[in-house]
């Protein structure tokens, strides 16, 4: 596995100042555990504020639009995002693509564009029920992530990969050891391909999908899992870190 696991909390549209408590309470206590990389992505309205909380975590943002400043009515865009204090970018979540109709196309945009602004980029991906039932997980997945892969010469540090299927969020349904370990190991190979074996081993691969602190440290053990992308389980301190807790036990078996 590529240096410590990342697990990544994504807030979505929840959270107010009033959360920023939990903000400081997971920095506080991720200061505990050198051995897990610790971070959350808090709604944009308080980037600045959690980013100014923070002494060990990492802060980002769910999204960017692909443009330069100019005539984007609601938008926000990468450059903004890390004047704010972000220093990744989720891109690409499930939940984009079906609220907002995202395209890889326009994905691949908004890697290229947050990377010259500088920042890190988790690229998600998954697949529905239906493909998964009719045997093509696989096959989508590899897609979704070939037509939007940047193309830029050096991902070690700057790309973070996360496969979480669509049936497993915030459903409490969790893909199994086997299925995430056989999907992880396909999207390495394209990785490999892509970048070739040597800057490939550097980009993590995430599992997303109702990671709990109960499931984190088997998911976390899986062969090719470095990490977690984590939705409900993030809006508290309490669960978000027992997740850090599982990653951290798992780094040590
Ligand atoms: C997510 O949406 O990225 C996610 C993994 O959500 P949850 O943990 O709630 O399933």
């Amino acid at each position: 596995m590529a240096e410590r696991p990342y697990i990544v909390g994504n807030w979505k549209m929840n959270g107010t100042r009033a959360m920023l408590s939990e903000a400081r309470a997971i920095d506080r206590a991720a200061q505990r555990y050198m051995k897990v990389e610790v971070a959350v992505a808090p709604p944009y309205t308080l980037i600045h504020a959690v980013h100014k909380e923070a002494e060990q975590i990492g802060v980002g943002a769910q999204d960017c639009h692909p443009g330069a400043e100019g005539a984007h009515t609601g938008d926000i865009n990468a450059s903004m995002i890390a004047d704010a204090g972000a220093k990744f970018v989720i891109l690409g979540h499930s939940e984009r693509r079906q609220d907002h109709g995202e395209s890889n196309e326009l994905i691949n945009a908004k890697i290229e564009s947050a990377l010259d602004a500088g920042l890190r980029v988790i690229l998600c991906c998954g697949e529905t029920l239906e493909t998964r039932d009719a045997g093509k997980a696989e096959e989508f997945v590899l897609a979704q992530l070939k037509a939007a892969l940047p193309m830029f010469q050096d991902p070690a540090e700057r790309l973070t990969i996360a496969y979480e299927p669509i049936w497993a969020i915030g459903t409490g349904r969790t893909a199994t050891a086997d299925d995430i370990a056989a999907m992880h190991g396909a999207i390495r190979g394209l990785l490999d391909e892509t970048y070739g074996t040597e800057a490939s081993a550097q980009v993590r691969i995430l599992y997303g999908g109702s990671v709990k602190p109960d499931n984190a440290r088997e998911i976390l053990a899986t062969p090719e899992v470095g990490g977690a992308l984590v939705g409900g389980a993030s809006l508290s301190a309490e669960s978000f870190l027992g997740i850090v807790v599982g990653a951290s036990e798992a780094e040590e078996v």
